[in-house]
């Protein structure tokens, strides 16, 4: 019987990465056999906490073949899956996402909470199984749930991620802040990647309306460090989505110290953005105060704005 793959979505973060790994572990010690593997390398961010924890990253696939089983964490939406997604069989979700384009052939079991991160869903599905945790495990997934939760300072942060991180962090034995910043530092390091690279570090794909909209997110402790190079980035944008038939384009720099973004949007219709955030752009360019979480505070702005 071949194995049963369990992956996050493309761009993977720590947490498409730490769930998987985790979510892999718990079904393993449940009796199936699975193997977390990844749509993509992992971030500077995620392999600070592989390597803190001595794991290897889960290999890399495109594609997992026509009727394979697979085990979806961290998201749902088709356009971020695996590349032959429609062919294969998804027996399981775990996600936190928004529910879209998705559609099964079969009964499948599916768990979503909202709550800030997958991983803390999976800690509940530990305990309901009495499965222990080992340590590198729980490195993991308090990692993913610093990462999404930006060390509990995004509003996609609940009570029961901040419970969840704090258990996991004394499993992982680690300070959650001391380790936290740590991790979340290392995935700031931008000015030796190209634009390209930047605009695909952390970037999804939302059809919206007849519009395809891309969302790229960049985490930074410094946003003119990535805004200097605005005309680099444009000129990435311009190209990228052309090659892949993106209408509007929208980088969110994040700045993870203060807690705010700066949007810069290259395509059309620009005047969705500007109602979604009832904001001017000027020079393409927006300062979104106390916005941090793409899934709360933009994608759902977005979408309402489309409709
Ligand atoms: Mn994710
Ligand atoms: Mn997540």
């Amino acid at each position: 019987m071949s194995k049963i793959l369990v992956f996050g979505h493309q761009n993977p973060d720590t947490d498409a990465i730490g769930a998987a790994i985790a979510f892999s572990h718990l079904q393993n010690e449940l009796g199936k056999t699975t193997e977390a593997v990844a749509l993509g390398t992992p971030s500077e961010e995620t392999q600070y906490a592989l390597d803190h924890f001595g794991l290897t990253a889960p290999r890399v696939v495109e594609a997992a073949g026509a009727g394979t089983d697979v085990m979806l964490v961290d998201h749902n939406e088709f356009q971020q899956s695996i590349s032959d997604i429609a062919e294969v069989n998804v027996l399981s979700v775990v996600d936190h996402h928004r529910i879209a384009n998705f559609e099964t052939a079969n009964p499948l079991y599916y768990r979503a909470e909202p709550v800030g991160c997958t991983s803390t869903i999976v800690l509940k599905m530990f305990k309901e199984s009495g499965v222990t945790i080992p340590k590198a495990i729980a490195g993991m997934m308090v990692s993913a749930i610093i990462s999404d939760t930006l060390l509990f300072k995004s509003p996609t942060c609940t009570d029961e991620d901040v419970r969840a991180a704090k258990e996991l962090a004394t499993l992982a034995e680690i300070d959650l802040d001391v380790y936290g910043l740590e991790m979340l530092k290392a995935g700031t390091k931008l000015s030796d990647k190209s634009a390209e690279v930047l605009l695909d570090l952390d970037a999804k794909s939302f059809p919206m309306a007849d519009k395809n909209v891309r969302i790229a997110q960049i985490n930074t402790v410094d946003l003119s460090e990535v805004m200097d190079r605005q005309a680099e980035l444009e000129a990435a944008m311009a190209e990228t989505s052309t090659a892949n038939g993106y209408d509007l384009f929208i980088l969110v720099v994040t700045n993870i110290l203060d807690s705010d973004s700066e949007l810069l949007v290259f395509g059309e219709p620009k005047e969705k953005v500007e109602e979604a955030f009832a904001t001017k752009l000027v020079n393409n360019r927006a300062l979104l105060k106390g916005v941090v979480s793409r899934k709360k505070q933009v994608v759902p702005q977005l979408t309402e704005a489309f409709a």
